[in-house]
């Protein structure tokens, strides 16, 4: 067997890979088949019931919370105005959002590399909201999962009517719920209270955008369900090149489990552990069966691993038969091994950090750019004075009044604004204008360098390097 055989055997756990050839979520006919996990129960399930709590308990109140008055998390794409943690960053900040954005992706990648898609089942908001809200009032009304099948394929009745009714009723408002939180994020708490309290007519593209994110949660949750994971998540596409032998992932020790076999023929027979009792499958919010190894469709939410443990605490056979663990640690029993790969990942991931921390250092409340004119010679002035006219686009990132100083550090040299004193209110962005003026026998080169001090209330918060236009050989014409 080569090299790339023995690994695939190893990856899918099994010589039948006749389940690649089809979809959990599609039928034979090529329509949607419907999923009907049973109810979890267990302590993986438990523990992410009460980590859900916390995630859902921060995503609804986050929006809700002010530091000094002013929001804790806020990202105004309209605005381009972005609140993270009661820090606040401008688009002058777009690199250091840039970066974070990089070191969150090559963390995921290094936390994918080492213990598989942990995110997906634990903490994705689509998981949360799907496994521990959606479904839970679903079992809670309909009950488990041979009970919902029932009555889908029930007459419609008026038991049927109430209990379709009463969950979409209650899907809906949730629904409704996520997308104002969900535009609370975009443009804060206190626009999102004046568009439910006041006339839709005076907010009527907030009215619509609530409309539109309540249809589309509802239709997410209510129908499309686990197809956002399989068919469209671009993360779970990943996997594939993520993932290695020596991730750990949800894995099926086919070594203890194989041949699997019913408990009345175990003593007859030399069987595995796996009694074929097919619980860990019908558990599966995806619809996929383990026992064939790492699939793409697995969102590692350990529903199945609950499910196998309770049925070997009933057969009296070591928990684990379905658990947290490397293909090749299960293959060779090596335990974890550190890859290059993984050495690759958090090589880049301490640059990163150590850039970002830096970054993060020198980054000033006051953000002030100055451009020579576009198209603007010189000008003469009085006392034998040259002038330049410069653009300054000015961000006051605090939630303070600043009063703006510009200063020529070298003795000679003049700021003259053109409008009134630079006084930025809180976060105000300003453009505007300014002349420097040089006097004539300081000026030697065609561009002559000039440093810019920016003082805000007094204090000295940034140096800016320009150059000055003037006639090379002004000094002769003299
Ligand atoms: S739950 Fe465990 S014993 Fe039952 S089929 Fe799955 S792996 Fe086998
Ligand atoms: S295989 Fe197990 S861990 Fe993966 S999605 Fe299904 S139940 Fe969850």
């Amino acid at each position: 067997m080569s090299e790339a055989e023995t690994d695939t055997k190893i990856i899918t756990g099994s010589n039948d890979e006749s389940f690649k050839d089809t979809i959990s979520i599609v039928n034979k006919e090529g329509g949607r088949k419907w999923i009907y996990p049973k109810k979890p129960v267990g302590r993986f399930y438990k523990a992410r019931t009460i980590l859900s709590v916390f995630l859902l308990a921060f995503m609804f109140g986050a929006p809700w919370i002010k530091i000094d008055g002013h929001p804790f998390m806020l990202f105004n794409i309209i605005e381009r105005r972005f609140i993270l943690f009661g820090t606040v960053f401008t688009p002058q900040d777009f690199y250091l959002f840039g970066l974070v954005m990089i070191f969150a992706f090559v963390t995921l990648f290094l936390v994918t590399a080492v213990y598989g898609r942990l995110f997906c089942g634990w903490l994705c908001p689509q998981t949360i909201f799907l496994e521990m809200v959606f479904r839970k009032i679903e079992y809670f009304i309909e009950g488990d999962y041979i009970r919902q099948k029932t009555l889908n394929a029930s007459p419609w009745d008026l038991k049927k009517i109430f209990k379709k009714f009463s969950k979409y009723g209650i899907f809906f408002i949730i629904s409704f719920l996520i997308a104002n939180t969900f535009l609370a994020y975009i443009i804060g708490i206190d626009e999102l209270l004046k568009i439910i309290s006041e006339p839709v007519s005076a907010h009527l593209s907030g009215f619509i955008s609530i409309t539109v994110f309540t249809i589309f949660f509802y239709w997410i949750f209510a129908w499309f369900r686990e197809q956002a994971c399989i068919l469209v998540c671009p993360y779970g596409r990943l996997q594939s090149v993520l993932l290695d032998k020596n991730s750990i992932v949800i894995a099926y020790d086919k070594i203890r489990g194989e041949p699997r076999g019913k408990v009345k023929d175990k003593q007859k027979d030399n069987l595995g552990d796996c009694i074929d009792c097919k619980l860990c499958v019908n558990v599966c919010p995806t619809g996929i069966d383990i026992r064939n190894g790492t699939q793409l469709e697995c969102v590692n939410c350990t529903a199945c691993i609950d499910a196998c443990d309770s049925i070997m605490d009933k057969v009296g056979r070591p928990r684990g038969l379905i658990r947290f663990d490397s293909m090749e640690s299960i293959e060779k029993r090596t335990g974890f091994k550190w890859t290059s790969r993984l050495t690759g990942y958090t090589s880049v991931l301490s640059v990163l950090l150590i850039v970002i921390i830096f970054l993060f250092s020198i980054r000033s409340e006051i953000d002030i750019n100055i451009l020579r004119t576009p198209g603007m010679l010189f000008q003469n002035q009085q006392d034998n004075k040259v002038s330049n006219m410069y653009n300054i686009k000015i961000s006051n990132k605090t939630y303070d009044e600043k009063k703006i100083d510009l200063k020529i550090k070298e003795s000679y040299g003049e700021i003259k604004l053109i409008g009134n004193d630079i006084i930025l209110k809180p976060l105000e962005i300003r453009e505007g204008s300014m002349l420097i003026l040089l006097p004539k026998e300081i000026i030697k080169l065609t561009n002559t360098p000039v440093s810019i001090e920016v003082f805000s209330d007094g204090e000295k918060v940034d140096e800016l390097k320009t150059n000055f236009l003037g006639p090379q050989n002004l000094n002769k014409q003299k």
